[in-house]
């Protein structure tokens, strides 16, 4: 059983406790034993990541654009051992694993070229003989805290940016998926990054995460998960004046009108409702459908979904893996149980599955004839379970997406050009899609919501830069 340690200040230091890391698709095979940290460690990881804050600040634009993309090219290179890894950890099928391990690759080819893309400002000044230039700088050390469900893309969008911009980094990923943060970080090892500019620390939320959100070491902290999760993030760091950037939950709706192409709604509400087994931030939770063709859409999903492969992640002809852990079941099992105790509900799938090995298999849970008040509707779930809520027309449609606290995703499958232009404009939601589904976004575009889903400046793209650099104005009469 291999033992796997933390990365400080440019040396793999092991830990003195270590805990298993069981793949969800076959809990008797244990990926590795991985560290579980104390709050010392962060301390360490900080000190290093201070130390080599000036110098890789002041480093040639070319060096990091060079590691960045040296590091996109090993990524890439090793794709389908990455997305296997993924695969084993976390449960995405191979397909998407290996797609998502392409598209940490890419992230860092992205990145790669802003970091010679970083520049400034010259402004005239209202005082003659005065030149005002506004200076791009890095913010210093970045405290990155990932969650489980893209355990390569979501470190590789926040580290990317954070080195390209010249920052250096603490990076703490989830407790479920310590073997990918592991696999990235050695990548940017190998990539010639310089000793201090990364390092990793493994461990618990509650331990890590709370001191890299609390040390004044750490001069921003860019944060996705849950929203609870979120608000102690924001708050600890906001306390003492620390940047911070917060990514979410959702409760994404996809409405379907009545004149939309039903094959490509029936594809939207699937592949974007239960594909990565629903655990997505932008996943469509709920489907907002119009009376007059829901009996239709329903039974064309339930058709589709009867077709879909639940099974080992591992396996190339799996749609959907298992669900992540006991824990996130145990959740989603309570969530239809709920559903089914509500009247007028009907709950299609949402059993436990037996595979040839022993894991979380859950049928993709379709849930009908719900209503927006209802908890179903109101909470964020985090599996393979969508609801239908029926609707008179469009206003109401438009009316029950809005009604939520959240805001990540809002999609609609509409032929109408007016109705497609009205929502696109009114929908509360950092990201829309017409006629695709809510989940599966570009790299190189913002990425990010509103309302309770998204706090501070996007993600992605050149907009990564409104989080990872900070202005000054320099002001000079030669
Ligand atoms: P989580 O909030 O439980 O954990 C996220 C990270 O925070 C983990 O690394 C965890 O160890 C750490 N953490 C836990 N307690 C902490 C604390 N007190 N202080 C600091 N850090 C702490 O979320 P999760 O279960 O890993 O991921 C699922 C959630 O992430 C869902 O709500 C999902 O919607 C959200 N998510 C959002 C986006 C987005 O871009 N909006 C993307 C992916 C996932």
């Amino acid at each position: 059983m291999q033992t796997f340690n933390n990365y400080i200040g440019g040396e793999w230091v092991p830990a003195a406790d270590v805990r298993p890391n069981v793949n969800p698709s076959d809990t008797a095979d244990v990926i590795g034993l991985f560290p579980r940290s104390d709050a010392a460690t962060v301390v360490s990881a900080t000190a290093a990541a201070r130390e080599s804050a000036r110098g890789w600040a002041h480093s040639s634009p070319q060096l990091r654009a060079d590691i960045l993309e040296t590091a996109a090219s090993e990524i890439l290179g090793r794709a389908t051992e990455l997305g296997t890894l993924l695969a084993r950890e976390e449960g995405k099928s191979l397909r998407e694993a290996i797609g998502e391990a392409t598209r940490a690759g890419q992230i860092f080819r992205f990145f790669s070229g802003e970091a010679l893309r970083m520049g400034g400002e010259n402004v005239a000044s209202t005082r003659p003989g005065v030149f005002v230039d506004i200076l791009r700088q890095p913010v210093g050390v970045i405290g990155v805290i990932t969650p489980w469900n893209f355990p390569l893309a979501i470190p590789a969008w926040k580290i990317a940016p954070a080195l390209a911009y010249g920052n250096t980094v603490v990076f703490k990923p989830a407790e479920l998926v310590p073997g990918c943060a592991h696999a990235i970080v050695e990548c940017l090892a190998k990539a010639g990054l310089p000793a201090g500019v990364l390092n990793l620390v493994m461990g618990q939320g509650s331990v890590i995460g709370d001191a890299i959100s609390s040390t004044k070491d750490v001069d921003a902290v860019t944060f996705t998960g849950s929203t609870g999760v979120g608000r102690q993030v924001a708050q600890a760091a906001a306390a003492r004046f620390a940047k911070v950037q917060l990514e979410m939950g959702g409760k994404n709706p996809l409405v379907v009108l009545a004149d939309a192409d039903l094959d490509v709604a029936v594809e939207c509400a699937v592949q974007g409702s239960f594909y990565s087994t629903g655990q997505r931030c932008t996943a469509s939770s709920r489907l907002i459908v119009e009376e007059s063709i829901h009996d239709r859409f329903v039974e064309a999903v339930n058709t589709r979904l009867g077709k879909i492969t639940v099974d080992d992640a591992r396996s190339d002809t799996t749609d959907i893996g298992p669900v992540v852990d006991q824990r996130q079941l145990d959740i989603d099992l309570s969530y239809i149980e709920l559903a089914r105790k509500e009247s007028g509900v009907e709950v299609h799938g949402g059993e436990l599955l037996e595979r040839a090995t022993e894991g979380f298999y859950l049928q993709p849970a379709l849930i009908t004839g719900t209503r927006n008040d209802q908890r179903i509707n109101r909470e964020e779930v985090f599996g393979p379970v969508a609801t239908v809520i029926p609707v008179s027309g469009y206003d109401e449609a438009l009316a029950m997406a809005n009604d939520t606290e959240f805001g990540l995703t809002a999609g609609i499958c509409t032929t109408s050009l007016a109705h497609s232009q009205h929502f696109r404009a009114n929908a509360e939601a950092g990201m829309v899609m017409v006629n695709l589904p809510t989940a599966g976004v570009d790299v190189h575009v913002p990425f990010g919501g509103s309302k309770g889903s998204s706090y501070g400046p996007k993600e992605q793209g050149t907009h990564a830069r409104h989080f990872f650099t900070t202005t000054k104005t320099v002001y000079t009469q030669p």
